[in-house]
């Protein structure tokens, strides 16, 4: 089975709805009609509206940076799953590690966020990676198991190939220091045998598992060309309309 590419963006907290529209409409114009690669973009909550509406019918879909695990309540500062699918989003990325480091979401707080997206039907992209630390300290395979088990153990085999898999190495994020194609397939190759050990044949097969750090146009084909890498995860490469499409193209 082939994957497709799939090719996310991160705006992080980047370009309220003004400049969200405009670099939309770069990408819309630039992407419309573009049949083999998945594309998503995640802009700041109070853009989606605006990229929403200027995405419409160009295919390149639209995803949240976050959740909320509830429907609804009084959760002051926090957006549902629902309220995200009523206003057009996708996929809803969790986990990334700067809500793990900087906003209290452990593991725990990860797995019902999964659960929220499957409730709401937005399609989850789970972030896992260990810091330099870990790696250093021989413990990174380890920490993407834990992370893995934790938001995907209660998940039926059947819910699994909605969920989109990125491995992003903390070090590597934000830093210019991407991990190496070897090093990245070697833990692309490990997650997807992490899978293999639990879930039938189709659930490896199919899954899609992303690489994020600090990906840019020169070095998307070397990370791209790697068996068990099925995209990327973009975040300060996706603020430039040209180096996210550089990005994209290399996924063709
Ligand atoms: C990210 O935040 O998911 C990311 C990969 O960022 P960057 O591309 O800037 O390293």
């Amino acid at each position: 089975m082939s994957r497709r590419p799939f090719i996310a963006g991160n705006w992080k907290m980047h370009k309220g709805p003004a400049e969200a529209d405009a670099l939309a409409e770069v990408l819309k114009r630039a992407l419309t009609g573009q049949g083999s690669v998945d594309v998503a973009v995640a802009p700041p909550f109070l853009s989606v509206p605006a990229v929403v509406a200027r995405l419409k019918h160009s295919g390149v879909h639209v995803a949240a940076q976050n959740l909320h695990w509830e429907q609804q309540g009084a959760f002051t500062g926090e957006i549902s799953g629902e309220m995200l699918r009523q206003a057009g989003v996708t996929y809803c990325i969790v986990g990334h590690s700067e809500r793990r480091a900087l906003f209290g979401d452990t593991d725990a707080v990860v797995e019902k966020k999964v659960h929220a997206c499957f409730r709401a039907g937005l399609l989850p992209i789970v972030c896992v990676g260990e810091t330099l630390d870990e790696r250093e300290s021989g413990q990174a395979e380890a920490v993407v198991r834990r992370q893995l088990a934790a938001a995907l153990g209660k998940l039926t085999a059947d819910q699994l190939p909605s969920v989109t898999l990125a491995y992003e190495p903390v070090w590597a994020i934000g830093t210019g220091r991407t991990a190496s194609p070897a090093q990245a397939q070697e833990m692309h190759a490990t997650i997807r045998e992490w899978l293999a050990e639990r879930y039938p044949p189709f659930v490896p097969r199919g899954m899609r598992i992303l690489y994020g750090g600090s990906v840019k146009g020169s070095n998307a084909a070397g990370l791209l060309s790697q068996p068990d890498i099925d995209g990327a995860l973009v975040g300060g490469a996706a603020l430039v309309s040209e180096d996210f499409l550089a990005i994209v193209a290399a996924a063709r």
